[in-house]
């Protein structure tokens, strides 16, 4: 009999892949399926960059990089991030990985284990509880709350720690409710856990350029007293639209890249080198495209958002950033796990379950408005006649 690691049995699916399986597997028996399921710009990446991409696979390097990546791109990563934020970062501190969720896999693995806590946001991005537990750890969720637009209460997330914290996961703007987390309450973490030295802080950031007018993004860069301890994700994925490329970069105090680097040359040695170079075009190139995908993600959110609100029993709050809405479905009567079932199979839109991010998030769907506005139009009908019962 084989007998598991429990560690590993323990992980759970990420429903927005099984949605897009079963949502493909409608479309490709002809049913008109429109997908606001999956979490990925709908845009292609900007021409400077496949022809980076195109260069690099035809010219070289064709060779491993130093597992941290490759010294020129670690040091515009650096530069770009000093430059964005004005705070001082070295490109000895950035590590290039396989994409987003490589970083905060590696951090629930150096301070994880058995016997350590993981305070991870409730609800909010899957992975980070299964990485938490693959690691032995316990994960324990902080509640996301609805009435804090989507925020967190610093003094609530604080009360939840114990001399065994050894690691929070903060993330604004937020998957899956596009909240962006107030400065006031930002900065009051940051200072609560100033009285916590043994806790170290994963903020993920990986949304940080599609922040509305009106949000307020704080990235965890402005913290000094906490840089020794904070490590920052971000990556390619969701700014550039190179979800499928798998591109990611993490800010790492340098007293921790050493264990990085040996995690990568365990598990995949470094990242395709050609993919960093496209990287570097990207962060290199001009910025204007990236603007423009955000002022389209801004006028589909604000239909989306009316759109929802529109329909009987669902409201809507404005999100403040990243290309998600978080519909709070309670007045309908229907529990999200059976309303997103039936929206996919009965009307053909697929969507995520709020449950699927959380004990919180149960009374409440995930779009993903990162698709055409004539698709997001159509999906808001065919909801509010499933709903209204016309
Ligand atoms: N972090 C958050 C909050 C995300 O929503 C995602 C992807 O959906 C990631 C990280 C992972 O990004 P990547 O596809 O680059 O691994």
């Amino acid at each position: 009999m084989l007998k598991l690691n429990p560690n590993i049995s323990a992980i759970e699916e990420e429903t927005a892949f099984t949605v897009l399986d079963r949502a493909n597997a409608l479309k490709a028996k002809g049913f008109p399926v429109i997908n606001l399921g999956i979490g990925q710009p709908d845009f292609t990446p900007p021409k400077h960059i496949l022809a980076a991409a195109e260069k690099a696979v035809r010219d070289g390097p064709h060779g491993y990089s130093s597992p941290q990546g490759l010294a020129v791109l670690r040091d515009a990563v650096a530069a770009t991030t000093a430059k964005r934020f004005k705070v001082q970062v070295s490109g000895d501190e950035i590590v290039i990985v396989p994409g987003g969720k490589v970083t905060f896999y590696f951090a629930c693995q150096m301070f994880g284990g058995p016997g350590a806590e993981i305070l991870y946001p409730d609800p909010g991005f899957p992975p980070y509880r299964d990485a938490a537990r693959s690691s032995g750890a316990k994960p324990v969720p902080y509640p996301i709350r609805e009435e804090k637009d989507f925020g967190f209460d610093a003094e609530e997330v604080l009360s939840l720690m114990t001399p065994a914290t050894r690691l929070i996961i903060v993330n604004s703007p937020a998957n899956p409710t596009g909240g962006v987390v107030a400065r006031s309450e930002m900065t009051k973490l940051a200072e609560g856990l100033l009285k916590h030295p043994d806790v170290a802080v994963l903020s993920d950031e990986i949304y940080s350029h599609f922040v509305y007018e009106g949000a307020d993004f704080v990235s965890f860069l402005d913290f000094p007293e906490l840089r020794d301890r904070t490590i920052i994700l971000d990556g390619w994925s969701k700014t550039f639209a190179m979800t499928g490329w798998r591109l990611g970069f993490g800010i790492w105090p340098k007293h921790l890249v050493d264990y990085v680097k040996k995690l990568i040359t365990v598990d995949h040695s470094c990242t395709s080198v050609a993919t960093q170079m496209a990287g570097l075009a990207a962060i290199t190139g001009p910025m204007d495209e990236i603007e423009g995908f955000r002022v389209s993600f801004r006028k589909r959110r604000d239909l989306v958002v009316k759109g929802l609100n529109g329909i009987k029993g669902v409201t809507c709050r404005l999100p403040g950033g990243a290309f998600y809405a978080f519909p709070n479905i309670a007045g309908t009567g229907w529990t999200s796990r059976d309303l997103s079932r039936e929206l996919l199979e009965k009307v053909h839109v697929a969507l995520l379950l709020g449950e699927s991010f959380g004990a919180n998030g149960a009374s409440f769907l995930r779009l993903s408005y990162a698709a055409s506005e004539a698709d997001i139009r159509e999906a808001l009908r065919r909801m509010k006649a499933f709903l209204e019962g016309n």
